[in-house]
């Protein structure tokens, strides 16, 4: 059997390491149009602000990494320009040498991520003005940081991307402006905790104008809706992502509400033999039932083994996503898994939301206050989602928290688990738990 696997980061890798484990024999290739592959594509803020000593550490394997370890043969600076599902054949253009060639699969898995989103804004082409979804992406931007010392930067968009890298160019010495055009920073947050990130953004320097965006970039400013002009030196775009779905929907592979691949939970789509994971397809949410859009590292991982597992025979069926997801500004952790609040309302539900404030461990060894929202559904009391902000032990809670939605707690069981407490770890009472008694 042979597997064409297309994308080689965190969807086709994974893929493709699962496949081997599963089958000894299979011919197993994977095509990837960068030279990069396998990276930490979540570690890049941080190596742009000196925090990840090696860019080895970022970028750990290569191909010969993949052909020792697992036979498979990994063809970098290799596009799929083509997908024939009727006679199981893939065009492929050598993107150094200019050839094109063809080459046939029994199964075939699309991996081919996401891309990140520029929009038409005047002056967005300009050289100073960048977006950051690879490691050539991340390169481009070292390089010119290197070489051009920039001193202020406007970042575009407040998601995670864009929050990390306002630390990181922070930490470098650059005066960080971040432009929002909705109301509140963070938009995957409730515009309640979206403010505690804010107020903490500004009070570690970083200048945040919502409800304005930029009209246009100039050489050392953009200026924005609201006609204030805002210096930058450097530009960062990081407005969303897409799925990179054209190879797929060329073929005739049915897109999801979404407008990413649709899927089933063998990672199968509707073409026969042609499975797909990673960013480029569509989720399904775990409380709603509903198809989602959430690309992230962890559920890239998860669909990719799922994808090489059934390739090849294996039954291991995916079961749905909560967005759990967790991002770090300076000391600030900020963390949400399932519904939000708006979410939940949009979606019907009759919601009853509660607020904590608690100490994370003792106070004595360094305990931190975390603000926890937890999201409920007043009818049947079951917990629909959690969202925390804090400086210390965010992680290990949303984890909890996360595990609890998944088997379907109701937002009473929160105090009924027996969480482990020392002084150096917790609270006799959790601040899980807590969410749990306020909301009884
Ligand atoms: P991609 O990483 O997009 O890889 C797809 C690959 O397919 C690309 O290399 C592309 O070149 C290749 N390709 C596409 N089309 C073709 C073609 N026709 N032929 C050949 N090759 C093709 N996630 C988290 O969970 N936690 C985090 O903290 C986090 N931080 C992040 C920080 C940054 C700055 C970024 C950019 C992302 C972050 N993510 C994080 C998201 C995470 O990196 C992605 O979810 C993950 O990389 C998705 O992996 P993928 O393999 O599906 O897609």
């Amino acid at each position: 059997m042979r597997i064409i696997i297309i994308g080689a980061v965190a969807g086709g890798t994974s893929a493709a390491a699962k496949a081997r484990r599963n089958s000894e024999d299979a011919e197993i290739v994977i095509y990837e149009k960068d030279s990069f592959i396998s990276y930490s594509g979540c570690g890049m803020p941080y190596y742009i602000g000196a925090h990840v000593d090696r860019f080895e550490d970022l970028v750990p394997r290569d191909a010969d990494f993949f052909k020792k370890k697992y036979d498979v043969d990994v063809f970098t600076g290799h596009e799929v320009l083509d997908v024939d599902p009727i006679h199981k054949r893939v065009q492929v253009k050598n993107l150094t040498s200019g050839k094109l060639f063809t080459d046939k699969y029994d199964k075939l898995i699309i991996a081919t991520g996401a891309y990140a989103v520029k929009p038409p804004i005047k002056g967005v082409d300009q050289d100073h003005v960048f977006t950051l979804r690879s490691i050539t992406d991340m390169n481009q931007i070292l390089t010119f940081l290197e070489t051009r010392k920039p001193k202020t930067a406007v970042i575009i968009g407040t998601g995670f991307i864009g929050l990390e890298l306002s630390e990181n160019f922070t930490d470098r010495g650059i005066q960080v402006t971040m432009v929002e055009r909705l109301p509140q920073v963070t938009p995957g947050l409730d515009g309640d905790m979206a403010d505690y990130v804010q107020e903490y953004l500004e009070g570690h320097g970083v200048q945040v104008k919502i409800n304005d965006g930029v009209e246009t970039i100039g050489k050392e400013d953009v200026v924005l809706s609201s006609e204030e002009k805002v210096p930058a030196e450097l530009v960062i775009v990081a407005a969303g992502i897409r799925p990179n779905v054209s190879l797929a929907k060329s073929a005739g592979a049915m897109l999801g509400v979404t407008g990413a691949i649709q899927v089933n939970h063998r990672m199968e789509t509707s073409l026969p033999d042609i499975y797909a994971c990673g960013d480029c397809i569509e989720h399904f949410h775990l409380v709603t039932g509903k198809p989602v859009w959430r690309p992230l590292g962890s559920t890239a991982n998860k669909t990719g083994r799922i994808a090489g597992d059934c390739a090849t025979g294996g039954d291991i069926e995916f079961r749905g996503i909560l967005g759990t997801g967790i991002f770090k500004i300076f000391d600030l952790a900020v963390a949400q898994t399932g519904l939000s609040e708006r979410e939940a309302k949009e979606l019907g539900y009759d919601v009853s939301v509660s607020h904590n404030i608690k100490i994370s461990r003792a106070e004595y060894l360094g305990g931190k206050e975390l603000i926890i929202k937890g999201i409920a559904d007043r009818n049947s009391g079951r917990l629909l989602g959690v969202q925390i902000v804090g400086e210390d032990g965010v992680d290990k809670r949303v984890d909890v928290f996360a595990t609890a939605i998944t088997f379907g707690a109701k937002a009473e069981d929160l105090f009924h688990l027996d969480l482990a407490y020392a002084p150096p770890f917790s609270t006799t009472k959790d601040p899980v738990m807590y969410t749990g008694m306020i909301m009884e």
